[in-house]
């Protein structure tokens, strides 16, 4: 068994929509998605700006852990058994569905295989911004 990202819209029985908006427990809070989705939509995300929400995703996760562990142990049973990751940003590189994934693979031994590559949410090239027909950029997370 692995763990898998790949963007919404991936259609396979093993994806797991880790989103905020979808009332996913394992989406970043409002006040840290607001923030981050400003200075995407800014275009003023920078290395810094991923390294500070690197950080504070990961102790946003930890603090679940800690204080709702059954919750963070069910998801931890569900990866066991296989499954992807799900959200919207075009790109896992810069997405908490990635990080997820690694906490994930740290805490249970399973592989974090990467990003599954399909027809419906093609690899996008460096810099490029896929979206989903009807997903607004807004609603990238
Ligand atoms: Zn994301």
């Amino acid at each position: 068994m692995a763990i898998y990202t790949a963007r919404i819209g991936y259609s396979g029985t093993d994806g797991l929509d880790v989103t905020r908006r979808g009332n996913s427990p394992f989406g970043p809070s409002w006040a840290l998605l607001q923030a981050h989705l400003t200075l995407r939509r800014e275009g003023r995300e920078t290395e810094e700006s991923w390294q500070q929400y690197t950080a504070s995703y990961t102790y946003e996760m930890l603090r679940l852990r800690a204080e709702i562990p059954h919750v963070w142990e069910s998801l931890e049973q569900r990866v066991r058994v296989g499954a992807t990751l799900l959200c919207y940003c075009g790109r896992s590189a810069h997405c908490h569905r990635r990080l997820l994934a690694e906490m994930l693979a740290q805490s249970t031994g399973v592989l974090y295989e990467g990003e599954r590559v399909t027809t419906k949410t093609p690899f996008p090239t460096l810099g490029e911004q896929l979206v989903l027909p009807g997903i607004k950029n807004e609603e990238i997370e």
